[in-house]
């Protein structure tokens, strides 16, 4: 099967999400438009209320208090998601850390990844450095045993976190390898140097620098997978979860763009009479659903295929078409809209900035290429094509 029916829960439970946005998110986003800032206490109101109608940590398994969704399910969820600007779709559709529970120790779960999946906190992962980003083989950060514990030294980039983060997960090398680390946010010789501002702010997360300097780590954070494989699965996550927001947010575009076609008289007839408008929202349309039939095919892979490396290749794809296509379809939308899709209250502008970094993060455009590149040079075209 190429790409599956969503089953009938599901298809609810997405019906759900979507008019949760309607009626609580797009009158917030509006309100941070108008403002020009994220207000945290009235987001976290928003969050309580989408925590009790139950769209909270439903990838965790049952005994992690979750429904073990599957990806086709989760993926169809996170699309909703995307449907907000400002980031506030990762307070609606609030994914639990299952990557993280999969490669952490009983007692690091309970003492890391419950408070999470209770609420309490959330986890920021702390890949990147000043000198390696694409090329995460190239980490200076060190990890240096000092008898029970490990001294942190190094910088870590990009941080993202909503507000303060209960845990830090930081990659470091030793003798050769990567290492993982659970590190408190209060340990001494850990210091948030900076706090950028970007392009998409305001934004729900920030992406502060991290200087660790002789940060004292405890054995027991240290988690027993390797930093490659353990970081893996969640990147490969990620990814998928970008292009399913992508196609979230260009089908709320495409809509917001096709309305106001209809709607807006020039020269005495609707702008949708004219090609010029007709044409770029008919190619928008037709972009969307091969994004969206890849990025569900990559999910349905990733629930279905024993063969990891196809799985990472179609996720690939996935990320590497819908966050491009989100980008057209955002640029044909805003010039339908003329000068009113350059005014930050319409959610047109604020996707026109907010999805550029889509094509950046979890691994920029160009990674994917490779990524997609390598594995066709290696296996041959019929492995990423063929019915599973
Ligand atoms: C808002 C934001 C949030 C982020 N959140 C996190 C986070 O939570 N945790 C974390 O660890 N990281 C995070 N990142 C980091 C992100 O994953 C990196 O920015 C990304 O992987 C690219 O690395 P870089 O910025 O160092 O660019 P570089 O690796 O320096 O790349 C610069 C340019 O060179 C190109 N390039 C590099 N190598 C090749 C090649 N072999 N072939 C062709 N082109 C190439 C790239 O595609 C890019 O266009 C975040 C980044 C941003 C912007």
């Amino acid at each position: 099967m190429l790409v599956p029916e969503l089953p009938a829960e599901i298809r609810e439970l997405k019906a759900k999400v979507r008019q949760f946005l309607e009626d609580e998110v797009y009158p917030l986003e509006l309100r941070i438009a108008q403002r020009g800032s994220i207000d945290v206490a009235e987001v976290d109101v928003m969050r309580k209320k989408a925590r009790a109608a139950g769209f909270a940590m439903l990838n965790m398994p049952p005994d992690q208090g979750g429904i073990g969704l599957s990806m086709v399910g989760q993926v169809a969820l996170e699309e909703e998601s995307g449907k907000a600007t400002n980031g506030l779709g990762f307070a609606v559709v609030d994914r639990g850390p299952r990557e993280l529970l999969e490669i952490t120790t009983p007692d690091q779960a309970k003492r890391y990844v419950a408070p999470i999946v209770r609420g309490e906190y959330r986890e920021a992962w702390a890949l990147t450095e000043p000198g390696a980003g694409s090329d995460l083989a190239g980490l200076q950060a060190t990890a240096t045993r000092a008898g029970d514990d490990w001294l942190l030294n190094g910088e870590k980039w990009f941080v993202t976190s909503e507000g303060s983060p209960g845990v830090y997960i930081v990659a470091a090398m030793h003798e050769g390898e990567q290492l993982l680390f659970l590190v408190d946010p209060d340990s001494p010789g850990l210091e948030i140097v900076r706090t950028p501002s970007f392009l998409h702010d305001p934004y729900l997360d920030h992406h502060p620098e991290i200087v660790f300097t002789d940060c004292r780590v405890p054995e027991a954070n240290r988690i027993p997978a390797t930093g490659d494989a353990g970081a893996k699965e969640w990147i490969l996550v990620e990814r998928l979860f970008i292009a399913a927001r992508c196609c979230g947010a260009a089908e709320r575009l495409l809509d917001l763009a096709t309305d106001w076609a209809k709607e807006r008289e020039q020269f005495g007839a609707p702008i949708a009479e004219y090609q010029g408008i007709s044409f770029p929202l008919a190619d928008s349309l037709t972009e969307l659903l091969a994004a969206r039939l890849l990025t569900y095919h990559a999910a349905h892979a990733f629930d279905t295929l024993a063969d990891r490396k196809i799985v990472h290749g179609k996720v690939s794809m996935a990320k590497l078409f819908a966050s491009e296509m989100a980008g057209r379809v955002a640029d044909r939308a805003l010039q339908a809209f003329g000068g009113r899709g350059y005014m930050l209250e319409n959610p047109t502008a604020r996707f026109y900035r907010e999805l550029r970094v889509d094509r950046i993060w979890e691994g920029t455009s160009e990674i994917q290429r490779l990524v997609i590149a390598r594995g066709l040079l290696k296996r041959g075209a019929a492995p990423y094509l063929g019915w599973e």
